[in-house]
Order: C-alpha cells, then structure tokens, then sequence
C-alpha cells in the first residue's frame, strides 16, 4: 500500500488494517487556485477533527478514529474510500446561492443533504444518486451515508449551539472497512465545515483564508479554545 499525498493530509497506511493520517499546513481554495502555508494550521486541524470524531463516538457514530498519533497526526482505520464528498447544509452559504434564490445566512427550513464526485479534473460537480449508480456506488450505500450525515448534522449541530457557534454547512467523506461496514472518514475541521460565531456572525473557518476576512491560526486557535476549553499547543 502507497502513501497517498492530498492537498490537505498525507495518508501513511499499515499493513494492520490501520493508517496515519497527517494533517499538512498547506491551505488551498478555489479548486486549488489559491494557494498558502500557515504554521500549525495541521497541528489544529488534527486536534480538532479528533475531538470532533470523540464527540461523535460517544452518540453513536462509528468514524474511522483511533487515537491521535502526535502532533499532526490520527490513526484511524484505514478504509476504501467511496470517491463521494456529502455535504449537509442547515444556513444558506457558499455555492448553495447558485442553485437557490435564498440569501446568504438564510436559515434552512430542514437540512439539505447534496452529493458531489471528488475528482479535481471535473471540479467536484454535483451529482445524484443516478451518477452515483453508475460510479458503481449502491442505493442502499447512498441512503447509509445520507443517514448518517444527516445524524452528525444532528450532534454537531446541537453540540456547537452549546457553544455559541452556528453550524452552517460541512462536507463529510465515506469508506468502507474491512469487514465492509460503512464508516465516516477524513477530516471534520475548520477547513472542510462552516461555523459562524452566534452572536456576530464572524467565520471561525476556512472562509477567513478563501475571503481574506482574518488572520486564519487565531481564528482556528479560538475554536479550538471553545470546543476544547484549552490553550493551543503547537509550536
Ligand atoms: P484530497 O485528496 O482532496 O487532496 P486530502 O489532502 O484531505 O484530500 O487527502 C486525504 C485523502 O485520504 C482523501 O483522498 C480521503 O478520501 C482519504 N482518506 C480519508 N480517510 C481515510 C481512511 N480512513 N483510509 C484511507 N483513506 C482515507
Ligand atoms: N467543502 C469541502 N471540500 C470541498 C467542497 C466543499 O470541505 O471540496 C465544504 C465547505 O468547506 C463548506 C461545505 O463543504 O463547509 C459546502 O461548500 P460549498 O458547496 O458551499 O462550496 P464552497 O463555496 O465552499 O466552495
């Protein structure tokens, strides 16, 4: 088994069913167009994703994490990776203003669950079950994914409400394990969700970086202080 390099992480797998997954300090945006390195940003996403995937565990999502490796770095079940990315969205934001006449900040009526094809070459167009049949992805494996996105949503969402934070929209990516169960895998940080503070409305996510709002560590330092209640400790 390759390591695999992405954009974002490096996936370093074992021959144990297991693998490291590195979270890099690279960001990109725009399909890649905008480019930039920001010192300890994978250092706060891996603490983040990992304390998010506890929170999930604990009300009954089985994801793909196992421990934190150090530093940058999960260990997680490694898994085959359906080329899917899930996105869940509960506020108006983003691409959703091409396809709705709704304004941005608009909160939702009830969630809406979208399905895209990863892949950089098409730029991860939007798809539907039909695509995804004949990517040779099942209705039955759909509606899991669909369902458990949908109750992530559910915790994430009331978990964040706690603390001030508005969960606007995340994308989630599926795989299946070795005993071909469906898990949650990848990443749930600041790169790959929208969180706008409840009270001003201020981005506490990777919009700061696509939208030049903010210096974007202090940014994920100050979610990663309200979700843990600790001091960042990269270096
Ligand atoms: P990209 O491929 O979009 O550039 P990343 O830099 O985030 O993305 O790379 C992480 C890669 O690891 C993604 O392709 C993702 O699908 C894959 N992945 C996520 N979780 C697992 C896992 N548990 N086992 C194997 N691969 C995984
Ligand atoms: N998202 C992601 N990776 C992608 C595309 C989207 O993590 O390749 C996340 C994004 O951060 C946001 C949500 O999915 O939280 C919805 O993104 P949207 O479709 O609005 O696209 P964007 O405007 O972010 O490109």
């Amino acid at each position: 088994m390759e390591v695999y390099e992405g954009k974002a992480k490096r996936v370093i797998p074992f021959d144990n069913g297991k693998a490291i997954m590195e979270f890099k300090d690279d960001a990109t945006a725009f399909d890649g167009k905008k480019r930039a390195r920001f010192r300890g940003k994978g250092w706060l996403n891996a603490q983040i994703s990992a304390h998010l995937f506890r929170v999930l565990e604990e009300n009954g999502v089985k994801t793909h994490f196992i421990g934190i490796a150090g530093d940058n770095r999960l260990i997680v079940e490694r898994l085959k990776m359906y080329p899917l990315e899930i996105v869940v969205r509960n506020v108006v934001a983003g691409s959703l203003k091409k396809r709705l006449p709704l304004e941005d900040g608009t909160e939702l009526s009830e969630p809406i669950v979208e399905l895209y094809y990863k892949d950089d070459g098409l730029g991860d167009p939007m798809i539907n079950h039909y695509h995804a049949k004949v990517l040779g992805v099942s209705e039955d494996e759909l509606r899991e994914m669909e369902r458990i996105a949908l109750r992530v949503n559910e915790v994430l969402r009331k978990y964040f409400a706690k603390r001030g934070i508005i969960l606007v929209d995340f994308k989630l990516e599926f795989g299946k394990n070795e005993r071909g169960e469906i898990v949650l895998g990848d990443e749930i940080s600041p790169d790959t969700c929208r969180f706008w503070d409840a009270k001003t409305g201020e981005s506490l996510d990777k919009d700061v970086f696509r939208f030049n709002k903010g210096d974007l560590i202090s940014t994920y330092e100050r979610l990663y202080k309200r979700l843990t209640g600790e001091t960042p400790s990269h270096r």
